[in-house]
């Protein structure tokens, strides 16, 4: 078993100590003060510390490669082996973009983590210490979190539900699990899982085009999920969850914006309570798309508004392009490296 105290669960670490308060104190320590020395947790008895340290627990971090700032105020990490989170200041919330996997087996056509293809998957202290680390560096109050980062976060959903229970204790980062967004890209199952989990998390899905062969041309996975399938799952996450699914389509210019794609996805949508997002392409050398400019994503905004009437869309004005931290840029320099 893991002895990094940063793995348990407020009540897992209720049964390693004696009493329930000395587990507040110590994820008191460990996940508001960020403190990493069990010598230093002052409030509980040096017997304790001492028994604790004896019997092999310590308390672990990921270690920061680098880091790049990007001109938009967001900033990108690169911790350990290669994984990368990045840190979103907004006006009225911090977000945290998370891994969940070093790499991503999927191999989207579009994705920088997928041409790195599966590396490992990420232990759950390591998820949730993301967003430890980057709210201890940057000295700022982490609002939310967003499992948008390297990897699919339902195919490691053990760890990554671990990760939730860690990052929403009041006593510790305290995220509220609705301010918590997990993107698939739609591992059908998992998803109901997802419906029936303890923690009212948001979903995010990768739907990228709702005529099923192209969405096959462009997301491997699509061939093993229907699009019918996951249609069943969202409503059935909806009425467990009631929380708005978002709809995340990628704008490949010429590929998915043609009237005929905005009417398939109408049909798609028809029943389900959700808001479109719709994120500009990033540019990834590998691969030919054309990234298209504010014109032509306003154009396609546009059309979308108008076919689909009173569903709400947005844009996603990608943050960190120039540091390659923005959607599907993760993993871009391990991937460069490796050619
Ligand atoms: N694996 C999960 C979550 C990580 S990717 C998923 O696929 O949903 C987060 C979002 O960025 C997904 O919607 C993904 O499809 C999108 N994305 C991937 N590559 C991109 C690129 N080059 N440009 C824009 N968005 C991209
Ligand atoms: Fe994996 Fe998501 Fe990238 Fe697809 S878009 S390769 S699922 S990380």
């Amino acid at each position: 078993m893991n002895k990094n105290l940063k793995s348990f669960t407020l009540r897992q670490l209720g049964e390693i100590v004696e009493k329930p308060y000395n587990s507040i104190q110590i994820y008191r320590w460990i996940w508001k003060k960020g403190v990493d020395r069990i010598e230093e947790f002052s409030d509980i008895s040096k017997r304790l510390r001492k028994k604790l340290i004896d019997e092999g627990y310590f308390v672990g971090n990921i270690g920061e490669k680098f880091r790049i700032n990007s001109s938009d105020g967001s900033v990108k990490f690169v911790f350990e082996d290669g994984y990368e989170a990045v840190y979103m200041p907004e006006k009225n919330r911090n977000t945290v973009c998370v891994s969940s996997q070093l790499g991503c087996n999927l191999k989207c056509k579009f994705c920088a983590t997928g041409l790195l293809g599966f590396r490992r998957n990420l232990m759950a202290w390591e998820i949730a210490d993301q967003v430890l680390q980057i709210s201890k560096k940057l000295n700022k109050k982490i609002t939310n979190v967003v499992f948008m980062g390297m990897g699919e976060p339902l195919l490691n959903f053990e760890n990554v539900k671990q990760a939730i229970r860690i990052m929403t204790s009041h006593i510790g980062l305290n995220i509220g699990a609705k301010h918590i967004t997990i993107s698939t890209s739609g591992i059908v199952p998992k998803i109901y899982e997802l419906a029936n989990f303890d923690r009212r998390v948001k979903l995010a899905i990768s739907l990228h085009s709702a005529i099923e062969e192209k969405r096959i041309k462009i997301m491997p996975i699509a061939k093993a999920y229907s699009l019918r399938e996951i249609k069943e799952a969202l409503i059935y996450y909806l009425e467990k969850q009631r929380l708005r699914i978002t709809i995340e389509y990628i704008h490949l210019k010429g590929f998915n914006d043609t009237d005929e794609d905005i009417y398939e996805l109408r049909k798609f949508i028809r029943g389900i309570d959700c808001k479109i997002n719709i994120i500009p392409y990033n540019k990834v050398d590998y691969f030919d798309w054309e990234a298209p400019n504010e014109e032509d994503v306003y154009n396609f905004y546009d059309k979308l508004k108008k076919i689909l009437d009173n569903v709400v869309i947005t844009i996603r004005w990608s943050k960190g392009r120039d540091i390659y931290g923005a959607c599907g840029q993760l993993g871009y320099q391990l991937v460069h490296n490796a050619k």
